[in-house]
């Protein structure tokens, strides 16, 4: 909004925004356009003065909790496919809009199926400008890709995350033996996971300093990426070092904190695909971070 809006959305839009009124939902992702996102085919109809929405999205976390999604739909079908999309603001409190729970292997449903039936929105509620939505949604990712990487778009570092407390839990697992993690290849993971750690600290404040001269940049990609297979590395070495124990799903002989090992485990693996895959995340760092040629 800041970078695409017009003075008109600005003044309408962000001083709501900036008090925290309203939950915003993400509507990128269809069944059929994810990595490939620009073959999105939600439509959007010009009526008026407003758009007609027909169609449905994936995956849109926490649009149960929502009050409005942006979705990137196509408006000219007529024109190449990165052209014909534009990003809308949507009103998600009216009949057209119905958002749908979808059900994890972790057990919990932060996830939804969204679905567009003669859905209205403003014509006014474009942003960025009709057909100009390729542009503006890539940038917004950027901005998502940054937050996932633990760096706040006001460039200040994210608070420790939760693996930095995995040493902890991995020391009171494994078997110990003259003051030290007996299995050698245990103790060699979890030096591994720490210096990794120390590294992504550091990526994360280069990346601030450049954020600090421009805004979210395409390094945010490679951290992003680091960050999520630290934490997955991570997740895998309490297994590890809980044996038996951290394959427990339910019941008593499991304590919380083991149940909650395997449940972490399993949400780990969301973070190599939310926001974009590895291998798209490596794409974008092959072409934009290193320059290597398509
Ligand atoms: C926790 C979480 C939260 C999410 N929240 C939202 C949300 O709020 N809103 C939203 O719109 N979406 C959301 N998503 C969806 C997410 O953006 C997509 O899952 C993601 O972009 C991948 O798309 P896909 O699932 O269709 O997989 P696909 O694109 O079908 O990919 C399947 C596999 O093929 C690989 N692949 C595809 N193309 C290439 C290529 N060109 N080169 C190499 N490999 C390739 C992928 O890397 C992947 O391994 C969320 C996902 C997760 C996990």
């Amino acid at each position: 909004m800041l970078e695409y809006g017009d003075d008109e959305q600005k003044a309408r839009w962000l001083p709501g925004i900036a008090r925290g009124e309203g939950g915003w939902a993400m509507g990128y992702s269809e069944p059929g356009a994810g990595s490939d996102l620009a073959s999105l085919d939600l439509k959007a109809v010009r009526d008026g003065d407003q758009f007609v929405l027909n169609g449905r999205k994936i995956w849109t976390s926490d649009a149960m909790h929502c009050d409005y999604i942006f979705i990137l739909a196509r408006t000219s079908p007529d024109k190449p496919r990165h052209q014909g999309i534009s990003l809308i603001l949507v009103d998600m409190d009216q009949p057209g809009v119905q958002v749908r729970p979808i059900r994890l292997i972790s057990g919990s449903s932060p996830f939804n199926e969204t679905l567009f039936e003669d859905a209205i929105a403003p014509a006014i509620d474009v942003v960025g400008g009709i057909d100009n939505g390729w542009t503006v949604g890539k940038r917004l990712l950027q901005f998502e890709r940054s937050t996932h990487a633990g760096i706040n778009i006001s460039g200040s570092q994210g608070g420790r995350s939760a693996e930095s407390r995995l040493p902890q839990t991995i020391m009171r697992y494994a078997p110990v033996a003259d003051g030290r993690i007996a299995d050698a290849d245990l103790r060699e993971r979890l030096v591994r996971i720490e210096q990794n750690g120390h590294a992504q600290r550091l990526s994360q404040q280069r990346v601030i300093e450049e954020m600090q001269a421009r805004a979210p940049g395409f390094a945010s990609s490679a951290v992003k990426l680091t960050g999520a297979r630290n934490a997955q590395d991570g997740h895998e070495l309490v297994l590890s070092a809980m044996g038996l124990r951290g394959v427990g799903w339910e019941g008593a002989g499991f304590a919380a904190e083991e149940l909650e090992a395997t449940r972490e485990w399993l949400r780990q693996k969301a973070l190599t695909i939310a926001g974009g895959t590895k291998e798209i995340q490596l794409n974008i760092i092959a072409k934009r971070v290193l320059g290597l040629p398509d």
